[in-house]
């Protein structure tokens, strides 16, 4: 196997989302990847160059799944915030596949990248865009000095996308980064979820 280490630890509360196992993954020399089960509203790292993903809708505004609990815990701000993106066309603030930016308010991190993945039946090519929204949630990471990054299993809720192809598609993305973050993170809401993501990890990296 061309992992070169992977090492399961107890997390504590640096890269913790709720405290369990975390498996982890050799991006490159200088980058980890890292694959819990938990809630990602309470992970953070160090408050400044860290950030969670939301799985946002194309209004945001807020939802339901992660989108709900982000918004919650973020408090009013964040929707304030958001309304204050500009629209693209009438309902749009991020076009599927697209991402934006914004504080994170009351949530222990330093900024929220919100992305928008596909609804898996309605969309043309899902696929190309589920690679979008990582690809384009990395890239303005990046560009905000963002080091440490966390992401939920984008489309995997109320998007229907189903989790043994996107857990495929979000590790093979991640690795067009290696070596550009210190560490990305998974967290992981579900059990099967969380072992697919496993298992792409272990079949890709
Ligand atoms: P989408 O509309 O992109 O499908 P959802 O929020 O419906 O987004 O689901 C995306 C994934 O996020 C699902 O696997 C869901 O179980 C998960 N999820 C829900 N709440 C949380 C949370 N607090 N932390 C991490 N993942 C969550």
């Amino acid at each position: 196997s061309p992992i070169r280490a992977r090492v399961r630890v107890w997390s504590g509360m640096a890269g913790g989302g709720g405290g369990g196992a975390v498996d982890r993954f050799e991006l490159s020399p200088s980058s980890v990847l890292k694959l819990q089960k938990g809630d990602i509203t309470v992970w953070s790292v160090d408050g400044s160059t860290d950030a969670i993903v939301n799985a946002a809708n194309e209004l945001m505004l807020g939802g339901g799944g992660v989108d709900g609990a982000i918004h919650r815990a973020a408090g009013p701000e964040l929707r304030e915030a958001c309304r204050a993106v500009p629209m693209v066309r009438p309902g749009v603030r991020c076009p599927t596949g697209e991402a934006r930016i914004t504080p994170a308010f009351r949530l222990p991190v330093s900024r929220v990248i919100h992305t928008v993945g596909p609804i898996y039946d309605v969309h043309p090519q899902p696929k190309v865009s589920l690679e979008n929204a990582y690809r384009n949630s990395l890239r303005l990471a990046k560009e905000n000095g963002i080091q440490y990054i966390a992401f939920p299993a984008i489309s995997c809720g109320v998007f229907r996308y189903p989790y043994n192809e996107a857990s495929r598609i979000a590790i093979s993305t991640i690795k067009e980064f290696s070596g550009d973050f210190n560490e990305v993170h998974f967290v992981l809401f579900s059990d099967d979820i969380y072992q697919s993501w496993l298992e792409a990890a272990r079949e890709l990296l």
